[in-house]
């Protein structure tokens, strides 16, 4: 069974509800199971700037789902949180993006895998190097660990690990 690593992110209120209830359905998922989560990390929005901060977690799970079956089933989730589509890259209740799908590299018109965009991005590394910092990520053939060395200092001044207020 492959392991796979799905990286979740929302910059709408209640944030942190929506990260739960996106791990609640992923578990209920018969054919997937859910192993290992990462701390929640809080960040400045990148590329479209005028939003509020996002939270990203990346969750590790085995599952018996074909690759596109598993994008149905994330986008399925994401229409159930609510997600509305409108500016690409701007505000949402939840975004769930396939980052790993076991060693495969995947390239078809739905679906790129690993996600064409994890290697510069800092709330997708550092989750991930969390839950698996040696793995070697096809494609690029660095680790977890080294993409995340490659990050332009800068970019770690704007993410943190968070913090709910008490
Ligand atoms: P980005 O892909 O840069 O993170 P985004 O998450 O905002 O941007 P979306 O609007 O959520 O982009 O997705 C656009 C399309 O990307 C989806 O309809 C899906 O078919 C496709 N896609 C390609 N590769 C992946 C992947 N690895 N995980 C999730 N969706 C993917
Ligand atoms: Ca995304
Ligand atoms: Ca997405």
């Amino acid at each position: 069974m492959p392991i796979v690593y799905i990286a979740l992110g929302t910059n709408l209120e209640p944030r942190a509800t929506h990260l739960e209830k996106a791990l609640e359905l992923f578990r209920s998922l018969p054919d997937v199971e859910v192993k290992r989560v990462s701390s929640i990390y809080e960040s400045k929005p990148v590329g479209y700037l005028d939003q509020p901060d996002f939270l990203n977690l990346v969750f590790e799970a085995d599952t018996d789902l074909l690759p596109m079956d598993l994008l149905d089933s994330c986008q399925n989730i994401e229409q159930e949180l609510g997600r509305v589509r409108t500016i690409r890259f701007g505000p949402r209740t939840l975004d769930v993006d396939i980052v790993l799908y076991g060693v495969e590299s995947i390239e078809e018109e739905r679906l790129t895998v690993p996600h064409p965009r994890m290697q510069e991005r800092s709330f997708v590394l550092l989750p991930l190097q969390e839950l698996n910092p040696e793995f070697v990520v096809p494609g690029w053939n660095k680790t977890v660990n080294e993409l995340v060395a490659e990050l332009p200092p800068e970019d770690l001044e704007e993410i943190w690990k968070y913090a709910p207020e008490a």
